[in-house]
């Protein structure tokens, strides 16, 4: 296996692995952001890059978000992330998960690593066998199992901790509830949202995703997202892939409070500037969506389960304090919670 170490001065990341295992075949790149908070922790993403400047942007990019999104989780970890180069479909094998969880063990626990899109809880527990720094194992490897639960438990909280912000009250009793994607995650938030007593209408471009949020109780079902920002909703949730907000779509998103658990939900950071501007109340994804990260910071630190259900609660006060900042501040709650990470991680590097 061959491997070097580069510091990356232009992007402010701390190092930057590059790993080439000719037998497995694994190529791929672990980039550590920030360590000044604790080990950085991200996940490991699997995806046919079609250059080697694609999955270096990628990971440079999604390790600096990780950074950014443990330091407002408040779970005492920095931010890193792993990519492979590879389809997870035929490319994946446990010789090629055996390399990569070799390469991770030998950084000594700088970077833990975690499932992401591409890589699973079954991939995790196979990186175990030949690596310590790795979270996200199912139940029978000693892990937590699924994190969507806890995401979609933050999400919720996050929802209630804008509504305190707009209206002086934490309840979303009655309030209508658009949910874009109804899959591991949006099903779980769908159901805390019934137990609330909210209002819910939910699309997803799978029929069987659909059915089973029915299951759960009256829940409206429409088959497309134009359909659902055409109903009067209190709360918009994205919830599926990155990207849902467009200057196109700010532009008739009919809710005052948008909350939800996917990824890169702005397509460009001028999109937060302009639901602000139209009264918008956009909760910073990566802050409510980070139940998932408090789940595998729990299960890293060894603490039980009911420990890291507790710390979801801290989404919401960090919420607040995001809040407060974009009004002292005068800019968007997206930009103040960048500020608020780069303080709380510059006081960390102290
Ligand atoms: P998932 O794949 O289980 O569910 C996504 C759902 O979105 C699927 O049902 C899919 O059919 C639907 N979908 C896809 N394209 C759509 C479209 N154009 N319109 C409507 N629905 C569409 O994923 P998940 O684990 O529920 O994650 C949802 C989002 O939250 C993702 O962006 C993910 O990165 C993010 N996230 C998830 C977690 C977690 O714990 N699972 C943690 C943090 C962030």
């Amino acid at each position: 296996m061959t491997s070097n170490a580069v510091f990356s001065h232009a992007s402010g990341h701390e190092q930057v692995i590059f790993c080439h295992d000719e037998r497995s075949g694994l190529r791929a790149i672990v980039a550590i952001h920030s360590t000044a908070l604790g080990p950085a922790l991200g996940g490991v993403r699997m995806h046919p890059y079609r250059t080697e400047s694609d999955a270096l942007n990628d990971v440079l990019s999604l390790s600096r978000g990780m950074s950014y999104k443990s330091a407002l989780a408040g779970v005492g970890l920095g931010g890193g992330k792993a990519v492979i180069v590879g389809d997870p479909a035929s490319d994946k094998t446990d010789e090629l998960l055996h390399s990569f969880g070799r390469r991770v063990d030998s950084l000594g626990g700088t970077y833990i690593t975690a499932p992401d899109a591409g890589t699973s809880v079954r991939d995790m527990d196979v990186i175990s066998q030949h690596c310590k720094y790795v979270v996200g194992l199912s139940a029978a490897c000693g892990g937590f199992g699924d994190p969507s639960p806890h995401t979609a438990l933050g999400v919720f909280r996050g929802m209630l901790a804008s509504e305190v912000y707009l209206r002086g009250t934490a309840s979303l009793r009655g309030r209508l509830v658009g949910v874009e994607g109804a899959g591991k995650v949006g099903y779980h938030l769908v159901r805390y949202l019934l137990e609330e007593g909210a209002r819910v209408a939910v699309t997803d471009v799978n029929d069987a995703a659909l059915a089973r949020v029915r299951s759960l109780g009256d829940v409206r079902t429409v088959p497309s997202i134009n359909e659902l920002l055409s109903l009067p909703l209190d709360v918009y949730a994205p919830c599926a892939l990155g990207g849902s907000l467009t200057e196109e779509r700010a532009t008739i998103i009919p809710a005052r409070i948008v909350c939800g658990a996917a990824n890169n939900q702005l397509t460009d950071p001028t999109v937060a500037m302009s639901l602000h501007r139209r009264g918008i109340l956009y909760a910073p994804d990566y802050l409510v969506n980070a139940g998932g990260l408090i789940h595998v910071a729990a299960e890293f630190r060894g603490f039980d389960a009911e420990r890291a259900w507790d710390s979801i609660t801290s989404i919401s006060g960090t919420l607040g304090e995001v809040y407060a900042i974009a009004d002292r501040e005068g800019v968007s709650p997206a930009e103040a919670a960048d500020r608020l990470a780069v303080r709380r991680i510059a006081a960390g590097a102290d």
